[in-house]
């Protein structure tokens, strides 16, 4: 773990100078950071709409700062929506991105100008056509994530190719606008030929509709997926998107929109989680492997720990000079046997760590404060800062 991989000196000096004296568990998030992030996958992509999917971080520091460079937003709840037009976002910048909606919510939606809606079935299309009439509709596909994404998104989502294209040939039926198709290729996806084999679904369903039933879509909404920088080594987003854009001009001659909703890859890299040791202790006097208590754990902040899936790289001051390190366990504060971050993952730390030291887990600005539970064993939410 080489800190140098992650931040400047410059960007390091201004998170520390802010954390130095308050007391831990807390988040800082840089805001020029996601900014940079926002750049880069704009600069990388001229052509596309950049739809923030909130839920990675639902801040309204972060939905502003997005907003000012032009951001649309993914939005997969009321309370989510509520939450961007309360930050001052315009409605018409907001995409419905759940298949799961109550008919209730899809009204709700529509009224506060909301026109633009994903669905993956012949219920949900039904209401949005009842309850929100005129608006644009894309279908969500399939997609298998297989086991090069980090955190998968399985089954729960989209559907076949041949039921995309009833949904279409239905939605304009029901006097709805068919707009397009997208698919998500599973979260920290590391493997950029998923976006090939996700392309040739749309491409049928595109060709499909076009030639036996008249409708041309428009719309490619490419999703999510693209990577943070955790502990393994990842592509750039340059090489990711000189990839995409390939696939999307072997497979589409004819003018297209281009979506992409990232969440994870625009503030996963902006945020560090400082925390504090609380307990270090061995289970026999025979075992040398340490367990590494923190004031931060699976419930307050680090939940995509589960499964041992998402690799956060961990920093302590004392790592410097190549100081002596060992195998430890890191788990949280909490009275839960699943409250273990990493347990068969080989972490080591330098051996001369004291109780009362801190850590500061790196890349943990997406999916960390918008997971964290209430008040389990009276623990709160994770504080978080922003830094401007
Ligand atoms: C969660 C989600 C995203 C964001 O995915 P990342 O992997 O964080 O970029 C995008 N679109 C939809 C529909 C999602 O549910």
């Amino acid at each position: 773990m080489q800190l140098n991989n992650y931040y400047s000196s410059q960007q390091w000096q201004k998170i520390q100078d802010f954390a130095a004296h308050k007391p831990s568990p807390f988040l800082v998030v840089d805001l020029d950071r996601v900014e940079f992030k926002y750049q880069e996958l704009q600069q990388s992509f001229p052509m596309a709409h950049i739809f923030y999917a909130v839920k990675a971080n639902p801040s309204c520091e972060v939905l502003r700062r997005l907003d000012q460079l032009g951001s649309y937003f993914d939005v997969a709840s009321v309370y989510e929506l509520d939450r961007v037009i309360g930050c001052g976002i315009s409605p018409e910048r907001i995409s419905f991105g759940n298949t799961i909606k109550k008919a209730a919510d899809v009204k709700y939606a529509y009224d506060q100008g909301v026109h633009l809606f994903v669905t993956d079935a012949q219920a949900d299309l039904e209401q949005i056509a009842q309850f929100a009439p005129k608006s644009r509709v894309f279908v969500r596909v399939l997609v298998e994530s297989g086991t090069t994404s980090d955190w998968p998104l399985s089954r729960k989502f989209g559907c076949d190719t041949q039921m995309a294209i009833d949904l279409m040939v239905k939605a304009k039926q029901l006097g709805l606008q068919p707009y397009g198709v997208s698919f998500h290729v599973g979260s920290q996806q590391n493997d950029v030929t998923v976006w090939r084999t996700a392309l040739k679904i749309v491409k049928e369903v595109f060709d499909t509709l076009e030639q036996q039933h008249g409708i041309q879509l428009e719309l490619i909404n490419a999703g999510g997926g693209f990577p943070a920088q955790y502990l393994a080594e990842i592509d750039t987003i340059q090489d990711y998107a000189q990839r995409i854009k390939n696939y999307i001009n072997e497979n589409f001659q004819r003018k297209i929109t281009l979506f992409l909703e990232p969440g994870r890859s625009l503030v996963g890299d902006a945020g560090v989680i400082v925390s504090e040791i609380v307990l270090i202790s061995n289970k026999s006097e025979q075992d040398d492997k340490r367990w590494i208590y923190t004031d931060v754990g699976v419930f307050n902040g680090l939940i995509e720990t589960l499964g041992e899936m998402i690799k956060y790289p961990i920093y302590t001051p004392k790592m410097q000079n190549n100081a002596p390190k060992s195998n430890v366990v890191l788990a949280g504060p909490t009275c839960d046997s699943t409250d273990i971050m990493y347990e068969k993952v080989p972490y080591q730390l330098p051996q001369d760590l004291k109780m009362g030291d801190r850590l500061y887990w790196l890349s943990t600005g997406a999916y960390t404060t918008s997971y964290a539970s209430v008040e389990f064993n009276g623990y709160p939410p994770l504080r978080t800062f922003y830094l401007e």
